[in-house]
């Protein structure tokens, strides 16, 4: 009998009950001394560890804890320091530094923050300009020993290999990358030297960069920063872990010399790779095979299937059992959530339960699957129970929505002739992106409505208070069309996943966004479909108190989609076509309260995008006629907007065309104008809202800036296709800020105008 070890990637930083995060921003208010933020979330990250070990997990990670991202963390352990943080006299190890860098100062801005890969998640973007690495802390080793000596936990040590961490960063060319890597290599070699002597068994080295596609060029310059690692560690087991796709260069990568390998089994093909290529006899295979990215409960029997087939290729002594990727993406644990329905409850599985899970599989290795059948048998039952319930079985009987036509009536040139007749705008008109201000007062009068001191009565009055001052405001501004301002909204997700039939809004399950931001992303257990009219009552409200018009505000169906947790019994893009539905019956019903003007948020449209280009296309086809589902059941007369954020749109502008949309605001204060330049390159003909300030900033632009924002895109496309309005949703700004720079915004599209 040969033990099957069971190992984890890394665990959520946040605390169960977001100890973590609430300790940090009360140390950033200056409520908390550094002491007690250590000491808060000392004990977040030894209780972590606590649970992995008594949960059964024989390789538990250390080092993958942060206090705010860990590729910051492994920047700063190189004292990489951009230079602007440099002269306030605070030393690379400093955590005032490392705070800085990621939130900015007054004197200087954050590094640029950015995806995670395609998830969630974002990261600090390392600044490697005149890069003069050292090494200011062997982290790994730090939290080796702290693990060692509280809790006797003998550790893996985790780190962010040299190969990802320079090709997530800037500020080089790509020709300097060699010369890069060189800097770093020793000290690489330094950290992991120390771990070796001080007895570490396993060091795992995250190299997720090696499922992108890299060129090939890079594949010398990778197997020769391995070879020197290897000769410098001959004793230290490296298992380079890679996640969220099958390895790009499989067949090359794999004979690296290091001692392990981790692979996804759930995203991507690992497992067809396995079997055409084979896995190297000499290495220890990670087998990622519960999914770290979603939170439903595995049915261990088809687990256990898949585990059959690799050990058809690897003998069981070299299988470690492990999660597809770090947990950081699932919440803690779903002991917490005492109201969800206990079938939709034991169908999911967060960090700890699926935790749970992978040493349920490691045990049935070691000791034959009838030591675990019990457990096998109560996770199949499970999902069955969830599969057959009312809220699953909809969609047998359901049409193929991927085959139902989805167009509008009239193409375009018809009927933007239509919507000016009936909507009589001026040329450029002007408008906002949907939410405004939400104040200290907002939140906690919904905070009251939701402990039940306010009834819903009360809540909804002072909802429509807030509405109409606003559109009070808003006319006096002068805006063209007008908004509700989305006050009733917490979330652009959750807010349609508490009203939709087939979500669930869960209370603790949060994960870390970036820094101390966490979100809560709803669960899509069921079939998704309208329920009852979930924007209709405010837009409607907000419609009777003026003569123009107030625009519809609803979030996409591919950004509920992509920031939702979301069945996996079915495909997702099913999931995606349910929800297109649902929305588009809503808005029906908003045409049929006659609101003219729709907007259909996907900020998350190009986020959701595959890692690998061949996926590409299928995600693309799949969103563009969900969300064409969604919208094109309308009359002509009625104008479908979207809003994207900041998207680049250079790859994506077929798709982004096809939408069919009737306008669409993009950002373009802060690209300067770079956005744009795909539409007029590609002579779009559709109406384009110029996001022309930044509304992440407080500061009221100066009416020149807006102007030349304005004046650039001008120079290619016709005036008449133009729309003003801030680049997205006000809701963050203060009231005051807001108002003056609407005014401003308002007054330049008026001169603007009278020019033409
Ligand atoms: N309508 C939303 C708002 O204004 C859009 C938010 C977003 O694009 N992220 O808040
Ligand atoms: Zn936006």
């Amino acid at each position: 009998m040969t033990q099957v070890t069971s190992s984890n990637i890394g665990y959520p930083r946040i605390g169960e009950q977001r100890e973590w995060k609430k300790a940090l921003e009360k140390y950033w208010n200056g409520s908390l001394s550094q002491q007690e933020l250590l000491a808060t979330t000392k004990e977040v990250r030894l209780n972590g560890l606590r649970k992995q070990k008594e949960l059964g997990i024989d390789l538990i990670p250390v080092g993958d804890f942060s206090l705010y991202d860990h590729v910051l963390d492994t920047a700063l352990m190189f004292g990489i320091v951009p230079e602007r943080f440099q002269n306030n006299g605070l030393s690379a190890s400093s955590l005032d530094t490392y705070f800085a860098i990621a939130r900015g100062t007054k004197e200087a801005y954050a590094s640029e923050m950015t995806k995670w890969f395609n998830t969630n998640y974002h990261y600090i973007v390392p600044e490697f300009d005149h890069a003069k690495p050292i090494l200011v802390e062997n982290r790994p080793l730090t939290f080796y020993r702290e693990a060692k000596e509280e809790l006797g936990i003998e550790g893996k040590p985790v780190i962010l290999g040299p190969i990802s961490f320079l090709k997530l960063g800037k500020g080089y060319k790509e020709t300097e990358f060699t010369s890069l890597l060189e800097k770093f290599l020793p000290l690489y070699i330094q950290i992991l030297k120390e771990l070796e002597s001080d007895g570490v068994e396993w060091v795992q080295i995250d190299e997720p960069i090696l499922v992108t596609e890299l060129s090939g060029e890079e594949i010398p310059i990778i197997k020769q920063t391995y070879q020197t690692i290897a000769e410098a560690v001959p004793s230290l087991k490296l298992v380079l872990q890679t996640y969220f796709e099958s390895i790009h260069h499989y067949e090359e990568l794999i004979h690296l010399p290091v001692a392990g390998f981790g692979l996804d089994f759930v995203h991507g093909d690992a497992l067809e790779v396995i079997r055409q290529f084979g896995f190297p006899q000499d290495k220890v295979l990670f087998a990622g095979i519960i999914d770290g990215r979603n939170v439903w409960r595995k049915d261990l029997e088809q687990t256990w299937g898949i585990l059959e087939i690799i050990q058809q290729i690897v003998e069981q002594d070299r299988i470690i059992i492990q999660p597809s990727c770090s947990l950081l993406h699932v919440p803690i644990t779903k002991e917490l959530e005492h109201t969800l329905d206990p079938i939709i409850k034991a169908g999911l599985s967060f960090a700890d339960e699926k935790l749970k899970e992978i040493a349920i599989l490691a045990d049935g290795l070691t000791f034959g699957k009838t030591k675990i059948s019990k457990e096998v048998n109560e996770s199949t039952e499970a999902i069955q129970r969830l599969n057959q319930s009312n809220y699953r079985r909809k969609s047998e009987n359901g049409v193929d929505l991927q085959e139902v036509q989805a167009e509008r009536q009239s193409p375009f040139s018809q009927r933007i002739l239509e919507q000016q007749e009936a909507l009589q705008l001026p040329l450029l008109p002007t408008t906002t992106i949907g939410s405004l201000p939400q104040t200290a007062e907002v939140r906690k009068q919904r905070l009251r409505w939701r402990k039940g001191d306010l009834s819903t009565q009360e809540y909804e009055q002072f909802i429509n208070k807030e509405i109409k001052k606003w559109i009070e405001i808003q006319e006096e501004i002068g805006l063209d069309v007008l908004v509700h301002g989305e006050f009733e909204r917490t979330d652009m997700v959750e807010y349609f996943g508490e009203k939709l039939n087939g979500f669930q809004v869960t209370k603790y399950g949060w994960v870390q966004s970036y820094g101390s931001r966490c979100v809560k992303p709803p669960l899509i257990f069921g079939d998704v479909s309208f329920d009852h009219p979930m924007t209709v009552k405010e837009s409607v409200y907000a419609q009777s108190l003026t003569d123009k018009h107030v625009k519809g505000m609803l979030t996409g169906p591919v950004t509920i989609l992509n920031w939702s947790f979301v069945r996996d019994d079915i495909s997702e893009f099913d999931v995606l076509n349910q929800i297109a539905i649902a929305l588009r019956k809503e808005i029906e019903e908003l045409e049929a309260n006659n609101i003219t003007i729709i907007q259909v948020d996907e900020p998350a449209l190009r986020e959701g995008l595959p890692l690998k280009r061949i996926n590409w296309e299928a995600y693309l086809n799949h969103a563009v006629h969900a969300f064409k589902l969604a919208t094109t059941t309308v009359k002509n007369s009625t104008q479908i907007h979207t809003h994207m954020c900041y998207s680049s749109f250079g790859d994506i502008y077929d798709a982004i065309n096809r939408l069919d949309a009737d306008v669409i605001s993009i950002e373009t204060s802060r690209s300067h104008g770079e956005l744009i330049s795909t539409f007029e390159e590609n002579t779009y003909n559709k109406e384009i809202g110029l996001g022309v300030y930044d509304i992440h900033s407080p500061r009221v632009p100066a009416k020149e800036e807006l102007k030349e924002n304005i004046y650039r895109a001008l120079a290619t496309i016709p005036v008449k296709q133009f729309w003003i309005n801030p680049d997205c949703g006000l809701k963050t700004r203060k009231e005051e800020e807001t108002i003056a720079a609407l005014k401003v915004m308002v007054e330049v599209a008026q001169e603007i105008r009278e020019e033409q």
